[in-house]
């Protein structure tokens, strides 16, 4: 039986489609975004403030960057992103040639590498994105293909494991990850949930090496036990659509559940007025800093 944690709303923010959250150990304070609203957010808890910068087109995930400011991945590519004054400076766009794709989610491997996939916006989406690799020298490189729905990355702290979502397959897999190189082999499921409830979203690490992951309509984050498949606690939100996770506040003990209106009908958003909104728990384990973006 897995222990229960509850949650409680910290900003009625009302995203259309809230992702991406991670923490920036230097600013202390949390970027998220709007995908679908087309917004980078700034959340400082200290404060309850909530700054949203409009990027003018659909937003997959931000990452901090080592040199000041942060890089994004969107409908267009990569872009870094000043915070400060909301500049774009677009780097590169690998699927320039497939304009119904977009980039969902991503994050910096532990040599700050950026990771991020790609996702058809179509019905007909089955197997049309792939998973890029924005290296320091902004090259970029893509590593894996016939992906759905790209989503959660993590890797673990000895940095030999990628663990990764394909939203559609239900699964987390493991894969064998070489960090000298940034190469990926061998993926394996690690944590299967073919019945739900629910499907798979963002995902975060904790300091003790498991994994938290946010179910798409299945109204929870679960941690879970990579190396045995074992749920080994649960977040019940009051919300359908939590779409991922991420450690933040001064200790690192704050764990930020970002949330989606998009899609919920008239009757739905009346049983749960703070769909879109950014919810906390405090579950007594920490996380760990974020890796930054190295280039
Ligand atoms: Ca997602």
């Amino acid at each position: 039986m897995s222990h229960r944690i509850p949650a409680e709303l910290v900003l009625d923010a009302r995203a259309l489609l809230g992702e991406g959250p991670i923490w920036d150990v230097r600013r202390q304070a949390l970027y998220w975004v709007d995908i679908a609203g087309g917004k980078v957010h700034i959340f400082d808890p200290t404060t309850g403030q909530d700054r949203a910068i409009d990027v003018g087109q659909p937003v997959g995930t931000i990452v901090p960057r080592r040199n000041g400011g942060a890089l994004v991945a969107l409908r267009d590519g990569f872009a870094a992103l000043d915070l400060e004054t909301g500049a774009l400076t677009m780097i590169a766009d690998p699927e320039a040639h497939l304009p119904q794709n977009r980039f969902n989610d991503g994050k910096c491997d532990p040599a700050g590498r950026f990771w991020a996939g790609t996702m058809r916006l179509a019905e007909d989406r089955t197997g049309a994105g792939s998973l890029y690799r924005l290296d320091p020298d902004l090259t970029v490189h893509k590593m894996w293909s016939n992906i759905t729905v790209a989503n959660g990355i993590a890797w673990s702290h000895d940095a030999t494991t990628m663990y990764y979502i394909d939203t559609p397959t239900r699964m987390v897999v493991a894969f064998e990850y070489d960090l000298a190189t940034g190469a990926i082999a061998n993926p394996k499921p690690v944590i299967s949930t073919p019945d739900g409830p629910g499907f798979p979203d963002g995902m975060t690490i904790d300091a003790e090496g498991m994994l938290w992951v946010a179910y798409w309509d299945g109204w929870r984050v679960v941690r879970w036990d990579p190396a045995t498949g074992e749920a080994l606690a649960v977040i019940e939100l009051p919300v359908q659509r939590p779409t991922a996770p991420w450690f933040g506040g001064p200790d690192l003990d704050v764990l930020y559940i970002t949330s989606a209106r998009v899609g919920l009908s008239e009757e739905a958003l009346q049983q749960q007025p703070h769909a879109g909104g950014l919810f906390a728990a405090r579950p007594g384990v920490r996380g760990v800093p974020a890796f930054e973006f190295a280039g």
